[in-house]
């Protein structure tokens, strides 16, 4: 239908209320939650996400506290640091930075965190308690998209939702809270056949595959929902990078509302942490009366 263009679903304004939400909860309590985050080398991508995570934390009143180790650390002094950073009472949310360098068990080190301050929400208790319904501290991107759906008075119950991609980090938890909202939930992946005729089917549509403008419109519902979760660097006609999304920019005229890349869902990962944080503190703090 000529002329129409998705309404835009910006996300800074959604994390902005989120985190102003969980900078209330975070004054109530007797001190400020406080989140260990560690990381290991000296990746560009990781150096510059623990640097925007503790600068909000602080941004939001928080206390914050970086270990950044060298990328030789080994995986017994790294889990030793975990130990002592569950043995602290002080410490409240623990975020080891991922990746990490090969000769480092991501597993090893995800299972030691305590699931009562892992902020991520990547320990086998906490996808456990996710996919049983009971989610506490669930994994920060899909729970911040969640966050900005209702923020935009989306349906999610009995809508149905199509994500794209199984990563333990987007599309398998997203799907368990989008079951848990009472969508009809489909995920598909890299062998699903016939992909436009799956995305076709949603009411609410998920790219999160790291491939630049997948999505055409041509695979889209008209006046569909469609969240762009991808964050793809690309050099441009000026020869500049910049970011851009898994999303081709012409589903804005099939699609009746869509997530701009950069602008779009980015921020709300980072709001999730912090308000992560402050609800194991607040759950801390409670065991402790
Ligand atoms: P991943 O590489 O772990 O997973 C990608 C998934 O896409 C896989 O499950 C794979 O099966 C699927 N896939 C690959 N090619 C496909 C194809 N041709 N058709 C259908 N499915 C295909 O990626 P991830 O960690 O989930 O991240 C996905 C994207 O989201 C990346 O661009 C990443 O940068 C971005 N991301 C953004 C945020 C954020 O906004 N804060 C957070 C995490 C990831």
């Amino acid at each position: 239908s000529g002329g129409t263009v998705a309404r835009p679903l910006p996300g800074p304004p959604a994390a902005a209320a989120l985190l102003a939400d969980a900078a209330a909860r975070a004054a109530r309590l007797a001190s400020p939650p406080h989140l260990s985050i560690v990381r290991l080398g000296e990746d560009p991508a990781s150096v510059s996400y623990v640097r925007g995570k503790d600068r909000k934390a602080r941004e939001v009143g928080l206390h914050s506290t970086v270990y950044a180790l060298p990328e030789d650390t080994s995986q017994a002094d790294l889990l030793a640091l975990v130990a002592r950073l569950n043995a602290d009472p002080d410490v409240n949310g623990i975020l080891v930075q991922l990746p990490l360098p090969a000769h480092v068990s991501e597993q090893a080190v995800l299972h030691a965190i305590d699931p009562r301050k892992d902020v991520d929400g990547f320990h086998p208790v906490n996808v456990g308690e996710l996919w049983a319904g009971r989610p506490v501290l669930a994994p920060c991107t899909p729970a911040g998209i969640m966050y900005m759906l209702g923020h935009y008075s989306i349906p999610v119950a009995g809508a149905r939702a199509v994500i794209v991609g199984r990563s333990h980090i987007v599309g398998r938890p997203l799907a368990a809270m989008l079951l848990n909202a009472h969508a009809t939930v489909t995920v598909a992946h890299s062998r699903t056949p016939d992909l436009g005729a799956v995305t076709r089917e949603a009411d609410l549509l998920f790219a999160a595959v790291g491939r630049v403008h997948l999505v055409t419109p041509d695979m889209v519902k008209p006046g569909a929902t469609v969240v762009d979760v991808g964050i793809n660097r690309v050099v441009g006609a000026d020869g500049k990078a910049h970011l851009t999304g898994d999303v081709h920019p012409d589903v804005a005229a099939v699609a009746g509302a869509l997530t701009p890349v950069p602008g779009g869902v980015g921020p709300l990962t980072i709001a999730q942490l912090l308000a992560n944080t402050v609800t194991a503190a607040e759950r801390q703090a409670a065991a402790r009366l």
